[in-house]
């Protein structure tokens, strides 16, 4: 069975301050809700890194019933390709997993734009969170550009190589797939058009590896996505859940798309 994931990134926004009132309005919306027999559901906070312990504590504090029903925790949004030394700024794997973080997002398309991160990147980081037991979301995704030139495919299938060329076995990795022409631009992929590329993503980690490797990695969508679009998307057969940037940082709008997430 392949985990449902609802992922929030709320990017380089929010303070520490900002935190208890967020998971107090989102936690009491989300109170009455729990998760059908054998669904098996993660709700990911991808928070800045100044956040991190801030959002645990409340979480463990005040809301470990919600934590638990929802498979709730907290993520980070990117880590270093280096085990430690010389990197200032950077943040390890091993910093993280050391504050109880398990996850973290690799790759996110803003990460590739606006500090160059290639597909050698993403493919190390990604290693290197492995090594260190973590649940990697790695981002791909193509441009208008490459959409438009009908380039998508070969460019998923480009971002998707890198990955299997350092992992000789596929382990748990979810896939973010993230057209950028879609990201914080109101204008989400169509469903048929998402559908489409999953297809794709699971049919090339089958190729790769085996059926079963397909078959049981998360797929998720992200791009645009708000309560009123999660329904159609998670019905689908290959997507698995959502990232969520812009809507993910009202509690409202998040707690609007994990409910519609778990009755669809
Ligand atoms: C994202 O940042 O991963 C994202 C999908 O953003 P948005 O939902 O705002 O498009």
């Amino acid at each position: 069975m392949r985990s449902i994931v609802v992922a929030a990134n709320w990017k380089m926004n929010k303070k520490a301050s900002e935190v208890p009132a967020f998971f107090e309005e989102f936690c009491t919306r989300i109170q009455h809700h729990s998760v059908r027999p054998h669904m098996s559901l993660e709700v990911i906070f991808a928070v800045p890194a100044p956040l991190i312990e801030a959002a645990q504590r409340v979480m463990s504090d005040q809301y470990r019933d919600q934590m638990r029903k929802l498979g709730m925790s907290i993520a980070a949004q990117n880590l270093s390709e280096h085990e430690q030394g010389a990197y200032t700024g950077e943040v390890s794997a091993s910093m993280l997993t050391d504050l109880q973080v398990r996850c973290s997002i690799i790759g996110h398309s803003e990460r590739r734009q606006h500090y160059g991160e290639t597909d050698h990147h993403v493919a190390q980081k990604t290693v290197r969170a492995l090594e260190h037991k973590m649940h990697p979301i790695v981002c791909v995704g193509e441009s208008l550009e490459h959409r438009e030139n009908g380039q998508t495919e070969s460019v998923i299938a480009r971002q998707l190589e890198a990955l299997f060329d350092v992992m000789p076995e596929w382990q748990r990795v979810t896939i973010a797939y993230e057209p950028v022409w879609a990201i914080g631009t109101g204008v989400s992929a169509s469903v048929d058009q998402a559908q489409t590329v999953h297809g794709f993503i699971r049919d090339q980690i089958a190729r790769r590896y085996d059926r079963a490797a397909g078959e049981r990695t998360s797929i998720i969508y992200g791009g645009s996505v708000k309560p009123a679009s999660i329904g159609g998307l998670i019905c689908q057969k290959d997507i698995d859940g959502v990232l969520v940037g812009g809507a993910s940082l009202q509690p409202s709008d998040f707690a609007a798309i994990v409910e519609n997430t778990i009755q669809s």
